[in-house]
């Protein structure tokens, strides 16, 4: 019988890192983004220790039902396409939807009047990422169509939103740009915006010029840091990985855990930190892996994968650098085997 990975996920460490990116942030407010199980660390616990948060960014309309289960007075975004029938739940149940097409904005128009409520939307603009949001040249047409439906009584719209690429600094002041113009014209045609939002971890972090009145933050609240990025100040991984020796001797100590729990195979070679000090991963198989040996090894003993650091051990970035991706790959691609279990 082989042991069940285990993730480790800190209460106290999410709920430090939401104050300093709220602090960082400050005057503009946090919309801590909860997609994927909250970056596979749980969405309930997270929620729960969010208890500061007022607005949280879903993505589906699934997952903000979840959240506005756990919290009938927050606000909850949800901007992934929708189904008539999600897009119907999420209206009665107060979530504001991202609406980035004229095509979307007639479906949520639609349901609304069906439903006989009123629709909250926040309207995205195409800045240059190309990620579902409306282009410069359509925005008037858009948001005519978006206020007659407000005056009609369907929809208010409440929020205007983009998407950054990041890609370098000046995209993103021209970004930037594209939409302050679109958000006065928007206020121009009478919208009352309640929240602008533009940024998400990184620009949010370092970028105060180009923060709205709200930020879009994931990654940064449970410690994951940009690929190339710095350590974050006062930011700490929430999440740590670990398995359990199950054998040793040999080529070396095999661990219980392997690519069918989400570990990367080709992640060979990395450094993990053991009782005896970091060791390398010798090799990967679909159950468990192969680590170097180190004095004293036993059975039961715990090898880190990923964590904050404290024993050697890596973060998530830079696993997902030495696969030539990003720590976010890592964490999302953990199996439900692998047993969460939330500490203080
Ligand atoms: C995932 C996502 C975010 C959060 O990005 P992080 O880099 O994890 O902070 C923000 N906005 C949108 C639209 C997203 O899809």
């Amino acid at each position: 019988m082989t042991s069940v990975p285990e993730l480790t996920v800190s209460r106290s460490a999410l709920r430090s890192n939401i104050a300093a990116v709220a602090a960082q942030i400050a005057p503009s407010r946090l919309m801590l983004v909860v997609k994927d199980d909250a970056y596979r660390h749980g969405l309930e616990w997270t929620i729960d220790a969010a208890d500061q948060v007022h607005w949280f960014g879903a993505y589906d309309v699934v997952t903000a039902l979840r959240v506005r289960a756990l919290r009938p007075d927050a606000r909850v975004f949800a901007w992934a396409l929708a189904t008539h029938d999600e897009i119907g739940r999420a209206i009665e149940s107060d979530v504001d939807l991202g609406v980035g097409t004229m095509d979307y904005l007639q479906r949520v128009i639609d349901t609304a009047s069906r439903l006989g409520l009123v629709a909250r939307v926040h309207l995205k603009i195409d800045t240059g990422l190309h990620r579902n949001g409306v282009r410069p040249e359509q925005w008037p047409a858009f948001v005519a169509a978006a206020m007659q439906a407000q005056r009609s009584g369907v929809l208010r719209v409440v929020g205007a939103w983009s998407h950054l690429s990041e890609a370098s600094d000046a995209d993103d002041d021209e970004s930037a740009d594209v939409f302050r113009t679109a958000t006065a014209a928007l206020r121009d045609a009478g919208a009352d915006l309640e929240v602008e939002h533009l940024t998400a971890s990184a620009a949010s972090w370092w970028r105060p010029e180009l923060r709205g009145s709200i930020c879009r933050v994931g990654a940064f609240c449970y410690g994951i840091r940009s690929g190339d990025g710095p350590q974050i100040p006062g930011v700490v991984p929430v999440a740590t990985l670990s398995a359990r020796a199950e054998r040793v001797g040999g080529e070396g100590v095999e661990v219980g855990i392997g690519s069918l729990h989400g570990l990367p195979s080709t992640l060979t070679g990395q450094p993990v930190a053991t009782p005896g000090g970091v060791r390398s991963i010798l090799s990967i198989g679909p159950h468990s892996s192969v680590v170097e040996g180190w004095d004293g090894a036993a059975v039961g003993d715990r090898v880190l994968i990923h964590g904050p650091g404290d024993q050697g051990e890596a973060d998530v970035t830079a696993l997902g650098e030495r696969i030539d991706s990003i720590g976010e790959e890592i964490a999302l691609r953990l199996s439900p085997r692998v047993r969460r279990t939330v500490v203080d």
